[in-house]
């Protein structure tokens, strides 16, 4: 099935020079995982950074640091080695297994956030403040409503949901800014299970908001 809604070209060329926060690039990443077309565009993207950095005159180098510097092109190559195992990845409900990206994120447990709707916080070891958060929500719900100050980004690992823009199915990524008002409601046919991050603050917008205000804070 081919990929219908992509991140902007602002947010790759953020993504490809590393300037995305730890949690939408987390996002990102997971949609590069199944996005030839992205993948691509991030990769002329990093070319394009690194000609520039080209461009710019080295400075000079210190004698002793050319000295080490010599000393490590000299020195053997270290043995190589073996491949730590694979830790293997989570499933998540229906089967599917939680993105490689997030391989070194911390699942929590499945919390009751509304009817029909359940959230699982990730925990990023390199930035346990940042929030990625994995919901679930069931057919014909909506996902929860709020506002927010700055971009939402949101991957579909399963399911569908439409809102005003169009039907977003596995492997599109929702990019809203806060602007926009939407509405993502699930399609009929069965739950879907998305990831989402935000960069910004979260305002709050009826009960859900405040759901999933407490429960980020948790
Ligand atoms: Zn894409």
């Amino acid at each position: 099935m081919s990929i219908q809604h992509h991140p902007s070209d602002e947010t790759l060329l953020r993504y490809a020079a590393g300037r995305l926060p730890v949690a939408p690039g987390l996002v990102v990443a997971t949609h590069l995982s199944g996005c030839v077309e992205c993948r691509a565009r991030v990769a002329t993207f990093e070319a394009m950074g690194g000609s520039l950095l080209e461009q710019v005159t080295p400075e000079p180098m210190e004698p002793e640091a050319l000295a080490r510097l010599l000393a490590q092109i000299d020195a053997p190559a270290p043995p190589p080695r073996a491949p730590a195992p694979r830790k293997p990845l989570p499933t998540l409900p229906g089967g599917i297994l939680l993105p490689r990206a997030l391989r070194h994120c911390e699942m929590g447990r499945w919390r009751w956030l509304g009817p029909g709707v359940r959230a699982s916080s990730l925990t990023i070891a390199q930035d346990p403040s940042a929030r990625l958060t994995l919901l679930r929500v069931g057919p014909g719900r909506k996902l929860p409503e709020h506002g927010h100050t700055g971009l939402e980004f949101t991957q579909i690992l399963s399911g569908s949901f439409s809102d005003g823009f169009g039907r977003y199915r596995p492997g599109d990524l929702s990019e809203m800014d806060s602007e926009i008002d939407h509405q993502p409601i699930v399609d009929p046919e069965g739950e879907c299970i998305c990831l989402t991050a935000m960069e910004g603050e979260m305002r709050i917008g009826g009960m859900f908001g405040r759901l999933l205000t407490s429960f980020a804070r948790i």
